[in-house]
């Protein structure tokens, strides 16, 4: 027994002795530590992968390979998977919004983590909820990107006899996501039903500092009235409070 044991001792010091130096990632430049595989029975380094990159940048580049399927799969529509900061056109007007926005990005607040922005139609909120979407894909954050209507569609699909989601399991699928993006609040009257999904929906989200943002027609103000004042509330001391601006540019292009 006493010899197995210090086979085992000795066993292990070799081990020891032949650890490799830390793996640096080709990408990001983190240094990855060894771990012994005992299958193998040699160090391995199972956070880099065969590209001499890790496991994070090699999802990144995989991400910004394919950002097409990503934002498609995040439940961006087709008419605004172009749409990015870049080819957002900035003017006086608007131009406070899209900093707060990139302010947004680059300084997430754990504790204030929701943005709302709110305008007429046509004044670029989707886009720029779209540019968002594309951003937290490149850093590698999920997504669930939705309207109301599509939101209570899928809740609702699962009342149907045959589904085998419930819709409890429909509505914990937009509690639990890490980020939600809910397009075009408020832009029609809703049920008692639709109120007290979204508010649950909400509510819970808020309760547990998971970041939301929600663009509208509506301000604050006019939400209170027009949909429901605890909801507005709630949204109003979940993160900024941003007005788009400028000229509405769907009128703007019919008229031209
Ligand atoms: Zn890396």
């Amino acid at each position: 027994m006493q010899m197995f044991y210090n086979d085992l001792k000795e066993r292990e010091r070799l081990i020891a002795e032949s650890r490799p130096e830390d793996l640096c990632c080709h990408s990001c430049g983190r240094l990855f530590a060894p771990s012994w595989d005992h299958l193998e029975g040699q160090w391995g380094y199972p956070e880099i992968t065969d590209s001499g990159i890790c496991r994070q940048c090699r999802k990144l580049q995989h991400i910004r390979q394919n950002m097409e399927t990503c934002l498609k799969h995040a439940g961006v529509p087709p008419k605004y998977l172009h749409c990015s900061f870049e080819n957002f056109q900035v003017m006086d007007e608007n131009r406070m919004c899209v900093n707060a926005c990139g302010h947004y990005l680059s300084h997430p607040r754990p504790d204030f983590p929701g943005l709302y922005l709110y305008e007429n139609c046509g004044t670029g909120k989707t886009h720029l909820a779209a540019a968002i979407v594309r951003k937290l894909l490149l850093k590698g954050k999920q997504v669930v990107f939705t309207c109301v209507p599509r939101l209570c569609f899928e809740i609702k699909k699962a009342f149907h006899n045959n589904c085998k989601v419930t819709e409890q399991d429909a509505i914990q699928a937009y509690v639990s996501c890490e980020y939600l993006v809910l397009d075009d609040l408020g832009v029609e009257k809703p049920t008692e039903w639709v109120k007290k999904t979204l508010g649950y929906i909400i509510y819970e989200r808020d309760n547990m500092f998971k970041p939301t943002i929600i663009t509208s027609n509506l301000s604050l103000d006019e939400m209170s009235h027009q949909v429901d004042h605890r909801i507005a509330s709630r949204i109003a001391g979940m993160g900024p409070v941003v007005r788009v601006q400028g000229p509405d540019w769907r009128l703007k292009q019919y008229l031209s």
